[in-house]
């Protein structure tokens, strides 16, 4: 198995839909995004990732899962490197396991395998197989997690039935027009206003849904997504209630319909 160490550091890049990637995964939904990988170009299809959160505690592992595709160049993360044109190395990772609050706190990882960086300066960095297998074996046995093994061979094949990488000027439904559309809209329901975190508190923290306002076209094809103009925030129910209809009620037919009228 060959397993690569990806990172995580919020004072760098805030990750705005992390509350509604951990209810996929929780909920045995796909989430699938790129990630930087540093400079590693060996990484490949079926191959395993573990992602560690640096620099904030609570700091160590928080995701696990596997790459979906080979190293491939995109827009910097970094979004002052992004506007001078800079670009980055990512690869799809397709999350198995994701927690908020780590799985293995970095203290029990630098205890327990003193001889391994897990605070590397980037993403991409090779474990060795026996740390790699044993956390792997550890995580899957945790009655917290539903975390079924795929074969390298299954994830190859799930990896070819996807989309081909988006290029520069489109974006994929699932990664950053989802982000483009909370950095602009932010995170109150578009229809009733509704705020998680003024309703649940720290529970709600920076989980808000995104609507598309067109219907995504068929599986496969590339689409040209305006994140402001065409995604919305919506609030879990507001959401339901507007895909009660296909195509989907309109934002102000649902606001019509929720003032009574
Ligand atoms: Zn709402
Ligand atoms: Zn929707």
């Amino acid at each position: 198995m060959s397993a690569y160490l990806y990172t995580w550091n919020p004072n760098n890049w805030k990750w705005v839909d992390l509350q509604e990637a951990i209810f996929r995964v929780n909920n045995g939904e796909e989430y699938n995004r790129y990630w930087s990988c540093g400079v590693t170009k060996r990484i490949a299809p079926g191959d395993t990732f573990l992602l560690v959160r640096l620099g904030v505690e609570p700091k160590g592992i928080i995701g696990v899962g596997y790459v979906t595709s080979a190293p491939y160049l995109r827009p910097h993360w970094d979004e002052a490197r992004k506007a001078a044109g800079e670009t980055a190395l990512r690869t799809d990772l397709l999350y198995k396991v994701l927690s908020e609050k780590p799985i293995i706190s970095m203290v029990e990882l630098s205890r327990r395998f003193p001889q391994h960086n897990w605070t590397p300066q980037s993403s991409g960095t090779s474990i060795p197989e026996t740390i790699a297998a044993e956390l792997i074996a550890e995580i899957q046995s945790d009655q917290r997690f539903n975390f079924e093994p795929s074969t390298k061979e299954q994830i190859k094949l799930y990896s070819e039935g996807r989309p081909k990488t988006v290029t520069y000027r489109t974006y994929d439904r699932s990664s950053d027009a989802r982000e483009d559309c909370i950095r602009h809209h932010g995170y109150n329901c578009a229809v009733c206003g509704f705020n998680f975190e003024a309703k649940y508190g720290s529970t709600g923290e920076g989980f808000i849904e995104v609507h598309h306002l067109k219907q995504i076209a068929d599986r496969g094809e590339e689409h040209l997504v305006d994140p402001v103009k065409d995604l919305r925030p919506v609030c879990a129910n507001c959401h339901r209630m507007l895909h009660k209809t296909r195509p989907p009620l309109g934002i102000e037919e649902l606001k019509l319909k929720l003032s009574g009228k």
